[in-house]
Formats: C-alpha cells, structure tokens, sequence
C-alpha cells in the first residue's frame, strides 16, 4: 500500500490553497527510525520514552539511555526529534515501581505527576538526553501537563540539569526547546503566560479526547462513542490553535487521530500547521491534503456548525464524495 505514495514522498504536503503542513512521524523505538526516510517525514514530532523502561526489570542506566537517544538522533540525519519524557504510571506500571492501588489510573498519578514527585528519574532522563546531543539541537517536552505550575517547575528541572552539564564541563546542546503536551482540557485554560513560556504544544488527541468527553480510551464500550470530528471537540480544538496563534507558539497535534485522513483535513482546515502520526500514514494524509483546499473545507465545517450537526463527519464525507 505504502507504494502507492512513492511518487509523493519527497514533495511537501501542501494543500491546492498553498498551505504548507508539517508531517512527522510518532516513535518510541530504534527500529522504527528508518521510516523517516522511507516515510518523507519531517522529522519525529514525539518520540516516546517509554519503551525502554518498560523492558527491563530496573530503570535503565543513564550511559544506556543517552547512547540510545544519540543513536536516534543520528538516525534522524539533523531532521528534529522531539523527545517526550516518561510517561508512565498507572496503566503503564513499571515491573519496579511499587504498585499504586488507584480506583482511577487515568486521573492518577502518572507521567508528569510522578516526575515532578519524584524527580530522580526523570533528572536523570534529562541528564541523558543533554548529552544525547552532544552539541545538537535539542527539543523535550512534557506530557500530561495539566497547569502552568508544573509546567513551570519541569521546565525548571531541564535548566537546573543544563547548569550542572555546564558545570561538569560537558557540551552543551546546540539550542534547546521545551515543550507541553496539551492532553488535559484545563491546559487550554491556562494563563497566557504558559503558551508564552512554552517553546512548543502538542496536541494529545488521545487522551486530550478521553478527558474531554470522560470517557475511557481504554474502555471498549466506550473509546469509540464519540466522534473525533464532534463539533464540541472541533470548536475546543480551534480555540487552541487561536491561543498559539496569539503568543506565535508553535502548535502540532500527535495523537493516533492526526493519522487518519479526514481528521487530519479538519484539523488542518482549523488551522493546525502540524500533525505528527505513524509512518504509514503520512502518505495518505500527504495525498488527501494535496487534493485539498482548506478553505473549502472551513466552509463545510461552518455550515455542519450553524446546522447544529453532532459532528462534521457526514458533511466532510459527503463533500469528499461530491469532490472525487
Ligand atoms: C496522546 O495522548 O494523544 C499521545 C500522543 O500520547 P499517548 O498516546 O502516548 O498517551
Ligand atoms: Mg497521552
């Protein structure tokens, strides 16, 4: 299938109104870095960490982990990855991390909350990730931030482990960014001295969903009873992307929905610049945004809004049919 998209792979996804998205690539293991080039990614826009965690009977050395994140870096030929820093907890249970016995493992504490309580790990996860690039630029982000504080004090962290790198002597990155996963609602509330603060946003469509309609991306009866393309949701997306545009932070959306051709045409359509998704998705995405203008697609999203549609699907789908 991947074939069919070749003759587009080295061309930019750019919409027929001129509109140029970035597409990169979701990762979380080596094996996965070849893809970008066989992809036409961007780059990695989340590569997550978990993985190399959850593998072993004990956390893993520093030494282990900034050899592993320089590798991806190298497989990446200078294209940017973004790190995403642990995010585990409750569903995700290290094999040596004390059980938590909690009645809501998805609202408890996991990800953040657990680096910020105890940041042993995660300093050391910096540590390894500073000296993963050995003088290259250098892009982390946080996941499951739910208030500017913690934003606030995770940042804090990464400086403190730049000063003490700069004090041992050691390289220092080229440039360094960091950034929020904005997978809480509450996030889309924050001061605006959060979204000035922050280097970058990404969207977590998973749980960004899962917390926004209360209901569990784990849970079958549940995770498909809402429409990604639901108006509300729509709406509550193109108010984060208007919060971005106000302070010029840059802003990507990485959850699994980024992938999928027709959210990706809506998202883009209200005004997000970026998706990051699996490899095999970008060709279809790529292809479906070249046949695309945006504008044409806002308006069908209008019109499905003032109608008061549940959700956009029927109408897009209905205009995508129209259209071919
Ligand atoms: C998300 O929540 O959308 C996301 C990208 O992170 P994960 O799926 O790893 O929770
Ligand atoms: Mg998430």
């Amino acid at each position: 299938a991947q074939e069919r998209y070749t003759s587009i792979r080295d061309k930019p996804a750019e919409t027929l109104c001129g509109t140029n998205i970035s597409l990169t690539m979701n990762a979380g293991l080596m094996a996965d870095l070849p893809s970008l080039d066989n992809s036409g990614a961007d780059g990695v826009g989340l590569f997550r960490t978990e993985l190399q965690f959850l593998v072993r009977n004990k956390v893993p050395r520093r030494g282990e982990l900034a050899a592993l994140y320089g590798r991806v870096m190298d497989a990446a030929h200078g294209k940017r990855v973004i790190f995403r820093t642990l995010d585990i907890g409750s569903d995700k249970v290290l094999p040596y991390m004390k059980p938590q016995d909690e009645p809501n493992p998805a609202l408890g504490w996991r990800a953040i909350r657990v680096g910020l309580d105890k940041p042993g790990v995660m300093r050391m996860q910096l540590q390894a990730l500073l000296r993963a690039a050995n003088g290259r630029p250098m892009y982390i982000m946080f996941p499951m931030v739910a208030q500017f504080e913690e934003f606030k004090e995770a940042r804090s962290f990464v400086y403190k482990e730049v000063e003490r790198e700069r004090q041992l002597g050691h390289v220092l990155p080229e440039s360094l960014e960091v950034g929020a996963m904005l997978e809480t609602p509450s996030l889309a509330f924050a001061p605006r001295q959060f979204f000035e603060m922050a280097d970058f946003i990404s969207i977590g469509g998973n749980d960004l969903k899962q917390f926004f309609f209360a209901a569990d991306r784990e849970n079958e009866r549940v995770r498909r009873r809402y429409d990604t393309l639901n108006v509300s949701f729509l709406t509550f997306l193109e108010q984060i992307v208007q919060r971005c545009n106000e302070t010029d932070t840059p802003l990507s959306f990485c959850g699994e929905d980024a992938g999928r051709p027709v959210e990706a045409l809506c998202f883009a359509a209200i005004g997000l610049r970026a998706l990051s998704m699996r490899p095999a998705s970008i060709g279809p995405v790529k292809s479906i945004l070249r046949r695309s203008n945006l504008a044409e697609v806002k308006e069908v999203i209008e019109t499905a809004r003032a109608r008061g549609d549940q959700s956009v699907r029927p109408a897009i789908l209905d205009w995508l049919t129209k259209e071919s």
